[in-house]
């Protein structure tokens, strides 16, 4: 078990794109992050490379029987958990009129239910310590209508009441909840949508006053901010990182 001074994360989707950004920038700060993820090799190579502080586990977040065991292997190996950073998260582009039940469901499981799971989960082992950080992911489906995502946004819009429900059951007990939504940022999510969709590209950054794409490491220093005590009183916030993007004409 790790000595009682370590401080220990969980980031979901910390094999690739922003929730790997987000785990780089927290083992940089000595934080212990346990990297959570479907894909056995991209978290094996994030360990290769971020080193002892990076402890990969593979598991399906949408298999919600399987969260609480999840939970226990942390607390089991490490004692605790302090922060929380609810990152993954799957996209699904189609017509409105296309979308199955099944794909809906498959989206909010993901990107809702699971993060419900494994916050609740969490927060169990975070109230004897009257201490703890949970960050969710939103997104710019959540401050504005984007068409042809509309799981993903319902998922999205969902975090953020989420996010505010949580921030006042949990504050009084010493748990801060905040999230953080993503302007367009460069990872492999956007360039799957937007190289099909120059025109969606062009929309996106043309509204972004700053005119670029973020870097994942962007959303790495806005998570890092939120989860530990340099944002010791805030709680309840959802803190655009987007170039103006929500912003923007
Ligand atoms: P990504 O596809 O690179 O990363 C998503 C990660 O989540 C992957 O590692 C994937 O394996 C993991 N994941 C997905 N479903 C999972 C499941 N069921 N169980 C375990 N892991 C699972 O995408 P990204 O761009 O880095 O996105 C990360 C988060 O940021 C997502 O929540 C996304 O909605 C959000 N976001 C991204 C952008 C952007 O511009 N890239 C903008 C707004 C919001």
């Amino acid at each position: 078990m790790n000595t009682v001074n370590q401080t220990v994360a969980i980031v979901t989707g910390g094999g690739s794109g922003i929730g790997l950004a987000i785990t780089e920038k927290f083992i940089q700060n000595n934080i212990t992050t346990v990297i959570v993820g479907r894909d056995p090799e991209k978290l094996h190579q994030a360990k290769q490379n971020l080193g002892t502080l990076c402890i990969p586990i593979v598991a399906d977040l949408s298999d919600l029987e399987a969260i609480p065991a999840l939970v226990k292997q942390v607390i089991t190996q490490f004692g605790r958990i302090d922060i929380l950073v609810n990152n993954a998260g799957i996209n699904m582009k189609k017509e409105f009129t296309e979308v199955t039940n099944e794909d809906f469901q498959k989206v909010i499981q993901t990107n809702l239910v699971g993060v419900f799971a494994l916050s609740r989960e969490v927060v169990k082992t975070m109230l004897p310590n009257k201490k703890g950080s949970i960050v969710n992911i939103s997104s710019m489906a959540a401050q504005y209508g984007i068409p042809k995502v509309i799981a993903y946004s319902a998922s999205k819009t969902a975090i953020e009441g989420m996010t505010r429900a949580m921030a006042t059951e949990l504050s009084p007990q010493g748990i801060r909840i905040n999230c953080i939504a993503p302007g367009f940022i460069a990872t492999d999510m956007t360039s799957k949508a937007f190289n099909q969709d120059v025109e969606r590209k062009n929309k996106a950054l043309g509204r972004t006053p700053m005119g670029v794409m973020g870097m994942p490491g962007d959303i790495g220093d806005a998570a890092l901010f939120l989860a530990t005590d340099s944002s010791r009183y805030i709680t309840g916030v959802v803190l655009p990182v987007d170039g103006g993007n929500s912003i923007g004409f």
